[in-house]
């Protein structure tokens, strides 16, 4: 990560702008004719400058185009938009661009494009490596494009970042980290991994509605994302966002799945149940536990309204759990002071 602190983005959103299908999860169709113009986007831009942290100086300052698929739009238009944050190139005020894109929309004349006018990071919807999901979902494209788009970015030196899904149907578990296995072979340089939810206006809602997708409770979308991160963490790709940003749209139109807003923070906490788990099955107990872990960690192990505690204590008949925090620790690790000395875990070792 240039500058080592994650990129301020303005985010301008292009709402389904050059969408060729319509995928099952998607409701962005519902906001075609909404779609800025590029001097709106150059006022945007001006507007938004100014909220800029000025304590994070050294950030990496980007505008993104999110939403619909950049590239698939028609040429002119996508080059009107690029023009509009020339300006901002020039004058140091912004230092790059990103994208959001679908894998078969980045043909080579479509890179070159890029290049020219700044485009740094492209973040691809790949949101599975698995062909009959792809289909299942709509997506139009295949796991032969994505391996494609990813390996020529690379190639050109993009900033890769690509979104997966879980839940999808057709999905599994086992399927989800087939994906991951060859997600880590084609080295993005970060991921962003969302549950799939029903929202009002996908064609997804129809199938709920009629009883022919069933969406995934939340305890098993964070056992799902719990193995993900920790294979992921063996490969050093980052993991940019687990869960879709609470929105005011969102929240208007969500109807059904694993949604909760600090849903990364939840994943954490399942890793450091089992870690606690794992220290807690290796020693004796006496009805009291104390673990030390980074100060940071501390909530990790609570666990959201104590849960992890109050499970802990329940699961091993403990009286009481203290935590000591110490600052020296390393994150990703706790220990468990037993009578005989001190017992340790470290979460990059939990996946297997
Ligand atoms: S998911 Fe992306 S490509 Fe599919 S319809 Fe929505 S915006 Fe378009």
């Amino acid at each position: 990560m240039k500058y080592g602190y994650p990129p301020l983005i303005i985010p301008v959103f292009l709402p389904a702008m050059g969408c060729r299908e319509h995928c099952l999860f998607c409701n962005q169709k519902a906001s075609v004719g909404n779609l800025p113009s590029p001097v709106s986007v150059r006022s945007f831009i001006e507007a938004s400058l100014p909220a800029f942290p000025s304590e994070r100086k050294e950030g990496e300052k980007q505008i993104a185009f999110y939403g619909g698929s950049f590239t698939a739009i028609h040429r002119d238009d996508q080059v009107r938009y690029l023009k509009e944050v020339q300006p901002f190139l020039a004058a140091g005020l912004i230092d790059s661009i990103r994208i959001s894109t679908r894998p078969d929309a980045l043909g080579e004349e479509t890179l070159s494009l890029l290049k020219e006018y700044g485009v740094k990071t492209v973040e691809v919807g790949v949101q599975s490596m698995i062909d009959e999901v792809l289909f299942l979902a709509r997506r139009g494209h295949s796991v032969a494009d994505t391996v494609d788009a990813v390996s020529r970015l690379k190639d050109k030196d993009f900033e890769v970042g690509l979104q997966l899904m879980i839940g999808l149907p057709g999905d599994t578990l086992d399927r989800f980290i087939q994906t991951l296995d060859r997600v880590i072979e084609l080295k993005p340089d970060f991921l962003r991994i969302h549950p799939t939810l029903v929202l009002k206006g996908a064609p997804l809602e129809d199938l709920w509605k009629a009883g022919e997708y069933s969406s995934m409770p939340l305890n098993e979308a964070i056992q799902w994302l719990k193995k993900g991160i920790l294979k992921l963490e063996k490969s050093s790709i980052r993991v940019a966002r687990i869960g879709l940003q609470p929105t005011n749209e969102l929240k208007r139109d969500y109807l059904a799945g694993p949604y909760h807003p600090a849903l990364h923070q939840l994943v954490d906490s399942a890793i450091f149940f089992d870690m606690a788990t794992s220290l807690l099955q290796r020693v004796p107990k006496n009805g009291q536990a104390l673990f030390f872990c980074h100060p940071r960690e501390a909530s990790n192990l609570r666990g959201q309204r104590n849960e992890n505690i109050l499970k802990l204590k329940k699961d091993f008949n403990l009286s009481e759990i203290l935590i000591e925090e110490r600052k020296e620790l390393p994150k990703g690790f706790l220990g468990l002071r037993t009578q005989k000395g001190e017992v340790s875990v470290e979460r990059r070792f939990l996946f297997h």
